[in-house]
């Protein structure tokens, strides 16, 4: 989509921390990070949210897209019995707190995370 922020990191068009790109899912860092490790996973290919992405996409993009937020989770909390951990997080419409309609989720590591969420 030619006016989504994402996309435009996609395409290159605005700066951002690349963390790691295959064909179909792309990590970046969040400008405003909420724990000491805080990326963005997203589909390369548009989709305003998981719903919608999970109509359009094949398979082999599905696995990408959850491939690589866990690739990076455990990168940055750890593997085994002694890792540490990580959460993934995605946020969708307005009550979920969404504000870029471009399906993405937060990984999230490094400090011990509350919950219930707020
Ligand atoms: P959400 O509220 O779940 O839609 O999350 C959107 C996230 O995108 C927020 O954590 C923002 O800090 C982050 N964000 C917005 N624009 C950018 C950008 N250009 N580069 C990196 N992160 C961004
Ligand atoms: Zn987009």
């Amino acid at each position: 989509m030619s006016d989504c922020p994402f996309c435009k990191i996609v395409r290159g068009e605005i700066p951002a921390t690349i963390v790691a790109r295959t064909d179909d899912a792309l990590a970046f860092s969040d400008l405003n990070p909420q724990a000491p490790t805080h990326v963005l996973v997203i589909p390369t290919r548009h989709a305003e949210n998981l719903g919608d992405f999970v109509r359009i996409a094949t398979p082999h993009e599905v696995g990408a897209f959850f491939g690589l937020a866990a690739t990076i989770g455990r990168q940055a909390g750890g593997d085994g019995p002694e890792a540490r951990g990580y959460r993934i997080v995605a946020n969708e419409g307005r009550d979920g707190g969404q504000t870029v309609a471009h399906l993405h989720v937060h990984v999230l590591a490094g400090r011990r995370l509350g919950w219930p969420p707020g």
